[in-house]
């Protein structure tokens, strides 16, 4: 059979992206079908009335030695540039209060009463204690090693740190989560993975950037960002935390370390993939997949909802992984019921424009709010003040959506919080703009599962933030990338 292209990726999102860059690199032929007309997925970033956001608010982590970093290394033409990220701070009590990255910055964090901190202090040890010694705590909630001493806030700020770091609460978020998310234990590198696949990579593949104006949104005409030849890459070597162990993190670690945002807001990363995407890739917008096709189980193609048939010997599916038996009939049930028992969870991102810039506000890095309604937020022009007009001021709260209520009355309370968190914003409102999205494919929970790469369908892989149980969201989606690239090499796809 004639085959059309040597992989097609279902999505352009940053993994599907990431699946072409690093495809192409290795001489393969791709298409590209996204189902919206515009690329980037949860990775963007856009106007609203003279303000530019970002699809919710965004700290890019694990940029010293993680998978972004590896594939913007070996694969990127063009890298985006990271601004340090700042800090992490609590409200409380109209004061912001810095975040505890350690245990040394926790015996201070004075919003809870002294017994609370030993307490928390007490537990986080041991838990990490009986990790590092290979215990698994994948399966035990957070709130089984929460000392039942503690005092109301003290839980209700645990179960806000379990919502953002999984989007569930902590009843449902694993101990394993807060150490891996909190930093204090590395991610394992993926050094020889990535330098196994670069193997593969032809010689002629870094062709020059593609005229790709058509597929951004209008507003994303900035220009891409640095050559990785001209500019140093803001942050350090690889190895720096190689030889830091687990426990002497949790004593002086400092989370805000290899975090970074953007410059030029989210969209910088999308569009340093896409400048760096050579001529063998194309990529459709516009156009849903609806049909995988096989035969004798292997993969052959794609069919859209327009009715176009593409053909390929690869197909890698970025869409959500549960979704995939819509498009596919002979799938084992056993493995269906794994893709039905992922969790998800949906968050809704408020963004302001400000009619002056607010005191409240005056800070680089993120904030968090752990009473009722916990918000996340960012003002995001304070990276980069042309992302509200001169003098203005543009900020995005991200909330964990409550399941149990409408869409109605979680955007009415999340304004209520934020209206009574920082007294007095709502007189300085010009912009308001609300974003609904799933941060992740699936949410790390001690009963929720976690898609493969491969699939029981020969040829047919996915990749995404369902995929790969490491670290989080734009991190996660390169691990899975990597990930993806090692079994294409495995299966003997990368030319
Ligand atoms: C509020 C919020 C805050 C976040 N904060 C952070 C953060 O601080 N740090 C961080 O690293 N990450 C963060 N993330 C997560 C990060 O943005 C996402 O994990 C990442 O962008 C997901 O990329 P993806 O390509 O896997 O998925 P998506 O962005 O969902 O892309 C999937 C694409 O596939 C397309 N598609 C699906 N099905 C089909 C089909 N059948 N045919 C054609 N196209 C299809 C979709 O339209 C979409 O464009 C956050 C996300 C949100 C929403």
């Amino acid at each position: 059979m004639d085959r059309d292209y040597n992989s097609i990726i279902v999505g352009a999102g940053i993994s599907g992206l990431l699946s072409a860059l690093v495809l192409s690199k290795h001489g393969h032929k791709v298409l590209v079908i996204e189902k919206e007309q515009e690329v980037g997925g949860n990775c963007n970033s856009y106007e609203v009335d003279g303000f530019q956001v970002d699809t919710g608010v965004h700290a890019i982590t694990h940029l010293c030695v993680g998978p972004l970093k590896m594939l913007m290394d070996n694969y990127f033409n063009y890298l985006p540039v990271f601004e340090s990220y700042g800090h992490y701070y609590v409200r409380y009590k109209n004061r912001l209060v810095k975040f505890p990255s350690n245990l040394k910055e926790f015996a201070r964090f004075d919003i809870f009463p002294k017994r609370d901190r030993v307490a928390i202090s007490q537990s986080l040890t041991r838990s990490l204690t009986q990790f590092t010694f290979g215990s698994d705590l994948s399966k035990t909630p957070v709130y089984n090693a929460v000392p039942k001493t503690i005092s109301k806030d003290c839980y209700e700020f645990i179960d806000t740190v379990s919502y953002f770091l999984s989007g569930k609460s902590m009843y449902e978020t694993p101990v394993e989560r807060v150490l891996m998310g909190s930093d204090f234990v590395c991610d394992s590198t993926i050094k020889e993975e990535i330098e196994q696949s670069l193997n593969h990579i032809s010689e002629d593949s870094n062709n020059d950037k593609k005229d790709r104006n058509s597929l951004l949104p209008t507003n994303v005409d900035i220009p891409f960002q640095f050559n990785r030849d001209g500019v140093p890459f803001l942050f350090g070597s690889l190895n720096l935390l190689d030889s830091i162990s687990s426990l002497s993190k949790l004593a002086t670690n400092n989370v805000n370390f290899c975090q970074g945002y953007p410059r030029g807001g989210l969209k910088s990363i999308l569009n340093s993939v896409l400048y760096s995407l050579p001529d063998n890739v194309d990529i459709i917008t516009g156009e849903e997949v609806n049909t995988i096709f096989t035969g004798n189980n292997v993969v052959e193609g794609v069919e859209t909802a327009n009715g176009n048939v593409y053909r390929s010997d690869v197909v890698v599916y970025t869409g959500m992984a549960r979704d995939l038996p819509r498009t596919i009939d002979n799938l084992p049930s056993r493995y269906k019921s794994k893709l039905e028992n992922i969790k998800i969870s949906k968050s809704l991102t408020i963004w302001l424009g400000l009619s002056q810039k607010m005191d409240e506000l005056n800070y680089c890095g993120s904030e968090v709010w752990f009473k009722n309604k916990p918000y996340w937020a960012m003002p995001t022009s304070n990276y980069d003040s042309s992302f509200a007009p001169e003098g203005k001021q543009v900020v995005g709260f991200s909330f964990i959506m409550d399941e149990y209520s409408d869409t109605k009355s979680n955007i009415e309370n999340a304004y209520k919080t934020i209206y009574n968190a920082i007294p007095g914003i709502e007189n300085y409102i010009e912009m308001k703009h609300e974003q609904i999205t799933i941060p992740e494919k699936a949410a790390i929970t001690t009963t929720g599962n976690f898609a493969d790469i491969k699939t029981p369908i020969k040829n047919l892989y996915l990749a995404g933030t369902d995929t790969d149980r490491r670290s989080m969201g734009i991190t996660r989606a390169a691990y899975s990338v990597v990930e993806l690239l090692k079994v294409l090499g495995d299966d003997g796809h990368l030319i």
